[in-house]
């Protein structure tokens, strides 16, 4: 018999005592949400991150610049709100169109704002075992349910399909870091069904709808499944077949309400730290 490792339920938690915290204490965190362009999937992100946000009393606002705006311009304005003390968290909402250099933007960023943690400084805090201003959102959610359900990473064989920054390297470090052994595959790996059949913990992020089944898991494994996919009738659809593995599993996430609302509760986290940080060292420095 498995158990759905519920993250809809835990992300809810979560934002409730985010919002039980910044009303007790009368914080203003600001959020500043980057959009460049019109495609559709990043607005309605943005929007879901903003209301949200709102919600819980954390200060969002979104910024819109045209598709056509120039590299230069696009840094201009990261680094005007870099400058907003009033502004404690930065996102860019990727992907951004094709003439802009992403990295570039990210790095843009100062650290102490980076809510996502994808400035190389956080990610190499990260890779080193040290504390970075910001965790990865959509990894640090794994995490975070995981141990909200007294999963034990440590010795574990971990493998993650998805080798991307924003998931699959920065999860890696992670497990890493809390002594699990493990695996990052990609497109290119070879025997992947067999690779995965050794995990006591699978991570599916490769965005390709239900390619997991039977012949990639190992009886009694915990199955984390990242994807975000769209069917022929428009519902949304994990990289794992459900149905097929659950039996199967000892441990597993649906989609939706699994990773999905986990990412965006750990945001919000993400960007009441980096307001605590702010005000920490502000009295520091007046001290
Ligand atoms: P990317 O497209 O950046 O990366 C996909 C990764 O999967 C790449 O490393 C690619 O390999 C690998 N891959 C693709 N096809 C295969 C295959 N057949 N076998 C093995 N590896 C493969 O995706 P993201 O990391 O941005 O996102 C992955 C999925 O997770 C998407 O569905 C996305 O929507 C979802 N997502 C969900 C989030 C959430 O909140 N739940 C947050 C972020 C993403 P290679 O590097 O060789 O090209």
């Amino acid at each position: 018999m498995y158990t759905i490792l519920d993250g809809k339920t835990l992300a809810e938690k979560i934002l409730l005592e985010i919002k039980k915290e910044i009303k007790e204490n009368k914080f203003s965190p600001t959020l500043a949400v980057v959009i460049v362009g019109n495609n559709s999937a990043s607005k309605i992100y943005v929007e879901n991150k903003n209301k949200k946000a709102k919600e819980i009393g954390i200060n969002s606002q979104i910024i819109s610049f045209k598709e056509n705006i120039s590299q230069k311009n696009l840094e201009k304005e990261i680094e005007k709100l870099s400058k907003d003390k009033n502004i404690h968290a930065i996102l860019v909402q990727l992907p951004l169109p094709k003439h802009i250099n992403p990295q570039a933007i990210i790095e843009k960023i100062p650290p102490n704002k980076d809510v996502d943690g994808f400035h190389p400084y956080n990610l190499g805090k990260l890779i080193s075992g040290n504390e970075p201003y910001a965790k990865a959102c959509t990894p640090l959610g794994i995490i975070r349910l995981l141990e909200e359900y007294n999963i034990n990473i440590e010795g574990k064989n971990v493998v993650i399909v998805g080798r991307s920054n924003i998931v699959g390297k920065p999860l890696a470090a992670m497990f890493t870091n809390q002594n699990a052994t493990v695996t990052l595959c990609h497109s290119k790996t070879k025997e992947l069904p067999k690779i995965c059949k050794q995990a006591d913990i699978l991570v599916c992020a490769i965005g390709q709808s239900k390619f997991f089944n039977k012949n990639y898991i190992k009886k009694d494994s915990i199955v984390i499944d990242v994807g975000i996919n769209k069917n022929s009738e428009g519902k949304l659809t994990g990289d794992v077949n459900f149905e097929n593995i659950k039996e199967k599993t000892s441990y597993i996430t649906p989609v939706p309400k699994g990773i999905g609302p986990m990412t965006i509760a750990m945001l919000m986290l993400n960007t009441l730290n980096l307001y605590k940080n702010s005000k920490k060292n502000k009295s520091q420095r007046k001290g």
